[in-house]
């Protein structure tokens, strides 16, 4: 379709690599809503080459058609197994929208790429996602509302999200809804950099929710016995910090059967939320000892900035004109964020090792 596609850019038109770094989703994701949020418009070529499946899948078709909507964009590629893309947005349109991922594709990764342009709009939105709240490889909903959306809110737009039923991966059917009331502009401010920057210090508080619907008792009480083991003991967990959601006990029920495990860290700078999520042939013990095990490793790097919150904040501080932030582990995803940062505006990542693993991130 773009055979040439340098020789057709067009004038403006930023041309992104999808072949960056991890080769991901995440990249087409950060273009989009870098794209709506400064008018610029961009092409892409080898959509998700890093993946075993390459281009466009039903998820990320769902955030192409998202983004188009909320600014009357001008598409071409938007098709599946797509590998290249044009997308030249036009006026920002904040307001009500539904949108559904289908399946099990994740409603909090088709937020991640629509939620940055509401976030300095003109007026209020709200934005209701059906899809996968509890999916692999993919932010769990008390992720997006516990850790990153009060990091946002430290950049000044006011946020709040509610789920009113949880989605699981294949069937999905859960829905999310975001409620923004944005800023004027989004701002590196002291809140923000001194949060970004100092140790969280000691824990303040530990919980645990275990999702497990349409499965045998079994799965969550052996998941609630792994996070109690002696293994995880310094996390503090007792019996009374693990909620069990089954659907037996109060709730919304979801259409299809899913585990999912969530450790919830509280320490000065806010929350730090890690999710598993259960698959067929992982066990259970498996599932709750990996959430365990990140929520261990994150507390004794001492770093502020989870590794999965650290991809997510580069679109919002490139927004932001810039800033930095301590992570406890870079990973592909953000630097592959930050390349796509410095495509679309003119900051510069800057990277330095702190104390051995933990790296200070900065767009200059
Ligand atoms: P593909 O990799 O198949 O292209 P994708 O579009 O689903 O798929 P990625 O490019 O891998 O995704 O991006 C996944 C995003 O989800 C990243 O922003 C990552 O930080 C986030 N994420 C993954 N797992 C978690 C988790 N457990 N908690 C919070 N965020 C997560």
């Amino acid at each position: 379709m773009f055979q040439a596609i340098e020789e057709l850019l067009m004038k403006d038109e930023i041309l992104v690599d999808g072949s960056m770094e991890e080769g991901g989703g995440q990249i087409l994701r950060a273009a989009l809503a870098l794209s709506m949020s400064l008018g610029r418009p961009f092409r892409m070529k080898n959509i998700r080459a890093g993946r075993p499946s390459p281009g466009l899948k039903r998820q990320h078709l769902a955030c192409v058609r998202a983004a188009g909507e909320l600014c009357g964009a001008e598409v071409a590629g938007d098709e599946m197994a797509s590998r290249e893309l044009r997308f030249a947005p036009g006026p920002l349109r904040a307001g009500e929208y539904h949108f559904a991922v289908g399946g099990g594709g994740s409603a909090t990764l088709l937020l991640q790429a629509v939620l940055p342009p509401l976030l300095t709009a003109d007026t209020p939105s709200r934005i209701t996602v059906t899809g996968g709240t509890h999916v692999p490889c993919a932010p769990p909903f008390e992720f997006m509302a516990g850790t990153l959306l009060p990091w946002l809110e430290r950049m000044g737009p006011r946020l709040a999200a509610t789920m009113s039923r949880p989605g699981y991966m294949q069937i999905g059917g859960g829905s999310v809804t975001v409620n923004v009331t944005p800023a004027k502009a989004l701002v590196f401010g002291t809140d923000f950099a001194e949060a970004a920057k100092n140790e969280p210090g000691p824990t303040l508080e530990t919980e645990a929710l275990v999702y497990a619907h349409h499965l045998p008792d079994e799965i969550a009480k052996r998941e609630c016995a792994a996070l109690l083991s002696p293994e995880f003991a310094a996390l503090g967990l007792s019996d009374s910090s693990i909620c069990v959601i089954n659907g037996r006990n109060g709730g919304p029920r979801p259409e299809g059967a899913g585990n999912a495990v969530l450790v919830k860290l509280r320490h000065r700078h806010g929350v730090t939320v890690f999710g598993e999520t259960g698959l067929r042939g992982r066990s259970a013990e498996t599932v709750a000892g990996h959430a365990a095990c990140r929520a261990l490793r994150f507390r004794n790097s001492n770093a502020p900035v989870e590794k999965h919150l650290a991809d997510q904040l580069v679109v919002p501080l490139a927004l932001a004109g810039g800033g930095s932030f301590v992570t406890e582990t870079l990973t592909p995803h953000c630097r592959a964020c930050l390349d796509v940062a410095s495509l679309f505006t003119s900051l510069k990542p800057e990277l330095h090792p702190v104390n051995g693993r933990k790296t200070l991130v900065t767009l200059r």
